[in-house]
C-alpha cells in the first residue's frame, strides 16, 4: 500500500501500523498475547475497562528513572568543573501530590508557579526550602505565604516585586534568598507561544537592566541574590539557543560578581522531546555536556568561578511516561480531493489535551485493545467537543478495520496535558492511573457530575 496524499510529508506509511515507536511510548510498553498494549506490565484494555476512559496511564518508574537520569548526567558533566547542578522539576508540566513525592525522592526540587501549585507541594510533604517560586505576577498573598513559608528562593521577574518581595520578608522576619528572570533576547527555534525569552514578550527583565535591578536587590537587608535566571522556551531540540543564552547571562554574572557574590546561574527547562518519529532529539547527555563545554569555556574566558547551575525541565522528565486511552465512538470517510481521510471520534478530546488546537502539536495514535493486520488507514483522531479544531491527532495510520468501541491510545501525553486540561463542554477531566510492576492505583480521580455542579450556586437539590 501506499502513503495516502492528504498525509504530511513527514508521516511515513507504516509496515506494521501496530508498531510502537520506541523514542515516542514509554520504555515499558508492549503488546501482550492478545495484541494488547501494555505499559509497565498493565494491559491498557484491563485499565480501560477498570477505570474507564479517556484514561491517562503514568509509567511510575519511567519519571522517577528519568528525574535521577537528568540529575545524574548533569552533575556528573559539572563535577568534573568543580561545580554542581540543582534540578528543578517545573511543576506545571504536570503536577500532583504522587508525582511531587516521586521528583523529591529522585533528589530534585520543584518549580512551582502559582499559589495552586504551591498548595499541592506542600500537600504532598514537601520541604518549601525544595521550592522556586515562579510567575510574571505573583500575586501578594502569594509572596506573603512563599516568604512566611521559607520557600527556598522567589525567581523575580519585574522591578516591582523587589519591593512586594523585600516588604515580606521584612513582615517574616526573614532573609529571603531570589534569583532575577532576564530576558536573554534569544530566539528559540520553537512555536511562537512557547518562545520566551524573544523581545516582545511578557517575562523577565532585559539583560541590559540587570546590573541595576541586582543593586536594588543588594541594597535590601531582606534579599539575597542568588543569581540571574533564563528559561529561552519549551520544546526546544538544539542546545545552540541555551548557549548563546549561557553567554550572554555569565557575561553579566561576571559583572556582577565585582560587586558581591552570585552564587549560581538558572539556566531554566524546555529540553524538547520526541512526539512523533519525525521529532530528532537531542540526547540530554549532549545537552548536559554542551551545557559544561559552554559555561566552562565562558568562565574561564570571563575569568569567574563556575557557578553553582540550576536547571527546570518538566516535558523531559514526565512527557513519555504517559499515554491516554480513548474509546472509539464514531468512524466518518470523509472525502478530500480524491484521497479519503478517516475521521475516528474519541470520547474525549481538546479538554484532556489542547496542545494539538493550541499549538499545532502532532501526536500519534495505535490501537490499543488488539494488533489487526488490516491495511493501514489514514487517520484523524477527532474530540467530541463543539469546536472543529478539536483533533487530537492530526494525521497518522491506524489498521483500516478499526471500528467503534476499540480502544485508541495516544503517547507522549505526560507534559501540558492534564496540566492544561479543561471542562469545556461539562466533560470531567480524566483521572490519572500510576503504573508500576503490572499494578495500577488512581493518583488523581476522574471528576463526576457532582464535581462539575459543585461550583454552580444556582443548582438545587
Ligand atoms: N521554567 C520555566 C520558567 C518555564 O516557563 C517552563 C515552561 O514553560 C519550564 C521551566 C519547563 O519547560 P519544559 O517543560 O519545556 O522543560
Amino acid at each position: 500500500m501506499s502513503a495516502n496524499p492528504l498525509a504530511p510529508e513527514w508521516l511515513v506509511h507504516p509496515d506494521d501500523a501496530n508498531a510502537l515507536t520506541p523514542a515516542v511510548w514509554p520504555p515499558s510498553a508492549d503488546r501482550d498475547g492478545a495484541g494488547a498494549i501494555t505499559v509497565a506490565g498493565a494491559s491498557l484494555t484491563a485499565l480501560a475497562s477498570e477505570f474507564g476512559t479517556p484514561l491517562y496511564v503514568v509509567d511510575e518508574q519511567d519519571v522517577r528513572t528519568r528525574a535521577e537520569t537528568i540529575k545524574t548526567l548533569f552533575n556528573e558533566a559539572f563535577a568534573a568543573l568543580g561545580s554542581r547542578v540543582d534540578v528543578y522539576y517545573a511543576g506545571k508540566a504536570f503536577l500532583c501530590t504522587a508525582v511531587a513525592k516521586w521528583v523529591v525522592e529522585a533528589g530534585l526540587h520543584i518549580d512551582v508557579a502559582s499559589g495552586g501549585e504551591l498548595a499541592v507541594a506542600l500537600a504532598a510533604g514537601v520541604d518549601p526550602a525544595l521550592l522556586g517560586f515562579h510567575g510574571n505576577n505573583k500575586s501578594l498573598a502569594e509572596i506573603d505565604r512563599s516568604v512566611g513559608l521559607g520557600v527556598g528562593a522567589i525567581v523575580l521577574d519585574s522591578v516591582v516585586e523587589v519591593d512586594r518581595v523585600s516588604a515580606a520578608a521584612e513582615k517574616h522576619g526573614r532573609v529571603q534568598a531570589v534569583r532575577l528572570r532576564i530576558n536573554s533576547g534569544v530566539h528559540a527555534s520553537t512555536h511562537e507561544y512557547l518562545a520566551t525569552a524573544r523581545e516582545d514578550q511578557k517575562f523577565g527583565i532585559p539583560l541590559a537592566d540587570a546590573p541595576a535591578v541586582v543593586a536594588q536587590i543588594r541594597a535590601s537587608k531582606n534579599l539575597r541574590f542568588l543569581g540571574l535566571h533564563s528559561h529561552i522556551g519549551s520544546q526546544i531540540f538544539e542546545s545552540a539557543g541555551f548557549a548563546e543564552a549561557a553567554r550572554r547571562l555569565l557575561a553579566v554574572h561576571a559583572e556582577l560578581l565585582k560587586d558581591g557574590e552570585v552564587p549560581e546561574l538558572n539556566l531554566g527547562g524546555g529540553f524538547g522531546i520526541a512526539y512523533t518519529s519525525a521529532d530528532v532529539v537531542t540526547p540530554i547527555a549532549s545537552i548536559a555536556a554542551d551545557f559544561a563545554r559552554v559555561v566552562s569555556e565562558q568562565c574561564a574566558e570571563l575569568g569567574i568561578p563556575i557557578p553553582i547551575i540550576a536547571i527546570e525541565p518538566g516535558r523531559a522528565i514526565v512527557g513519555h511516561s504517559t499515554v491516554t486511552v480513548y474509546e472509539v465512538g464514531t468512524i466518518k470517510d470523509v472525502r478530500v480531493d480524491d484521497s479519503i481521510r478517516k475521521y475516528v471520534s474519541i470520547d474525549g478530546g481538546m479538554s484532556d489535551n489542547i496542545r494539538p488546537a493550541l499549538y499545532g502539536a502532532d501526536y500519534t495514535v495505535r490501537l490499543a485493545n488488539r494488533r489487526s493486520d488490516s491495511d493501514p488507514a489514514l487517520v484523524r483522531i477527532a474530540g467530541k467537543h463543539c469546536e472543529s479544531g478539536d483533533i487530537v491527532v492530526h494525521a497518522d495510520y491506524l489498521p483500516g478495520d478499526v471500528a467503534p468501541g476499540d480502544l485508541v491510545a495516544v503517547p507522549a501525553t505526560g507534559a501540558y496535558c492534564w496540566s492544561l486540561a479543561s471542562n469545556y463542554n461539562y466533560l470531567g477531566r480524566p483521572a490519572v492511573v500510576a503504573v508500576k510492576d503490572g499494578a495500577a492505583r488512581v493518583i488523581v480521580r476522574r471528576e463526576t457530575e457532582a464535581d462539575l455542579l459543585s461550583r454552580d450556586v444556582g443548582v438545587t437539590a
